[in-house]
């Protein structure tokens, strides 16, 4: 796999260097410089195929041979040690749940793929690394759990003191082993500023082995292909086209249905559902692409101002915005008609969304209200319902059930490093391990 900068100021990379580096150094995105199509016979026997195999076959493809067939099809077994069904909630309308992993949220899919991949690399050079990551909830916990006890991989989290839920902050400090919780006494933009400056700094770089799990990275879009593949064979026996709405952020999630349909998915259309922040929806309207500072909203996962991986999106459409509209429809929502959408789909459809899912939900509503389509919608979920209790309790005006996974980490100790913001005493810390 030979990847390019969106920039192309800088030489293309091998697989492992972009995986390593995360973004290339002229601050663009690094894209595969050709998407392999795949053999429509592989579209058609799907459902004969287990989910891994599926994964599997679509990683080699992007990837190639630089990790070995037998070593990839390992590490995909190990990573994707979970499913992904759809589920009938209303006639037509299908909920791909992306929520069975540890973490609760789609972001398992990226984080334990990205994890395995390292650690193979790592493997095979004898190496460490010091993986640093700024979060403000979710991506820190699917990332925690995705490098659990990875040998060769210490992971150092982030986070802001009081500024994450407690669920949230109990799955980021329970862990122990290799993973580390740093308490940041500030606010989330402090955290990101430290790992930033610590990638900046090069008597660090120098003296430890530094790495990111950013969202940008390849290596956790590659895995966002799988599941719309998985879901196609779910449900291709029925015989219709299919539409996909993705609650989008920073459209990663998107970006991965995209690769996959160039691969030769069949997808009618795709749905950018956003909440207010709705700098993609706007530009498929306007075809202006103004980003801005982020609101708050009860889809907080969502709340982007600046989507990263938009840009590579119109690159796989060659910057032809036409291109995007003919296959990406957009629609932004607000926190009143997702709450609205939550108590529907309870009520009605008796299926219990977190709001980032039921945001997807009003996506294909709004589509086909829109369009004569006779096509199956399907709305992705991309976190259970439980770890946003304090917005659906109100809604539905009854209690949430915790799963029991979640409730033991809740019961545990929390165990973190209280830090002040500056940098002195961040890269101190990391020179003292
Ligand atoms: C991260 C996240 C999203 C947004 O995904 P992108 O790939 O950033 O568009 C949506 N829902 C949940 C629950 C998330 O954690």
């Amino acid at each position: 796999m030979n990847l390019y900068s969106t920039k192309h100021t800088v030489p293309e990379v091998d697989f492992r260097t972009a995986l390593f580096q995360g973004l290339p150094s002229d601050n663009g995105l690094y894209m595969p410089d050709h998407i392999p199509v795949l053999p429509e016979s592989f579209f058609q026997d799907l459902h004969k195929m287990p989910f891994t195999e599926q994964a599997f076959q679509m990683a080699h493809a992007l990837i190639g041979d630089e990790i070995p067939a037998e070593d990839l099809r390992e590490i995909i077994t190990k990573a994707i040690n979970f499913a992904a069904p759809v589920i009938n909630v209303a006639e037509d309308r299908y909920c791909l749940e992306l929520f069975h992993g540890p973490s609760l949220a789609f972001k398992d899919f990226g984080a334990r793929f990205m994890a395995g991949v390292m650690s193979w690399y790592l493997k095979e050079a004898g190496e460490k690394i010091h993986i640093l990551v700024a979060t403000s909830g979710d991506t820190g916990s699917a990332v925690a759990q995705g490098f659990y006890n990875m040998p060769g991989i210490e992971v150092i989290i982030l986070y802001p003191s009081g500024k994450v839920s407690l669920t949230q902050e109990k799955q980021l400090t329970t862990l122990g082993q290799n993973v580390t919780a740093l308490e940041i006494n500030g606010v989330f933009d402090d955290c990101q500023r430290l790992v930033k400056s610590a990638f900046l700094d090069e008597d660090l770089q120098r003296k430890i082995n530094l790495s990111s799990a950013n969202s940008i990275n390849i290596a956790r879009l590659i895995p966002q292909t799988f599941y719309y593949v998985h879901a196609y064979g779910q449900l291709k026996h029925i015989g219709r086209p299919m539409v996909f709405s993705v609650p989008s952020g920073n459209f990663g999630n998107l970006c991965g249905g995209i690769i996959a349909h160039k691969m030769g998915l069949p997808v009618e259309r795709f749905i950018a559902a956003t909440n207010v922040n709705d700098v993609v929806p706007e530009y498929l309207e306007t075809g202006i692409f103004a980003p801005r500072p982020s609101v708050a909203t009860i889809s907080n996962a969502m709340d982007v101002g600046n989507p990263s991986n938009f840009p590579r999106i119109l690159e796989l459409w060659g910057g032809d915005i036409e291109k995007v509209r003919e296959k990406v429809f957009g629609l932004s929502v607000s926190d009143e008609a997702t709450e609205e959408a939550i108590k529907l789909l309870y009520n009605k459809h008796k299926y219990l969304a977190c709001p980032h899912t039921a945001v997807a939900w009003l996506g294909l509503e709004a589509y086909f209200e829109s369009t004569n389509s006779d096509a199956l919608g399907i709305f992705l979920s991309t976190a259970h319902p439980s770890k946003f209790t304090d917005v659906i309790e109100p809604v539905i005006g009854q209690s949430v059930e915790i799963p029991e996974r979640l409730q033991q980490i809740i019961l545990r100790d929390k165990e973190s490093v209280l830090m002040e913001s500056d940098f002195g005493a961040f890269k101190e810390y990391l020179l003292s391990r």
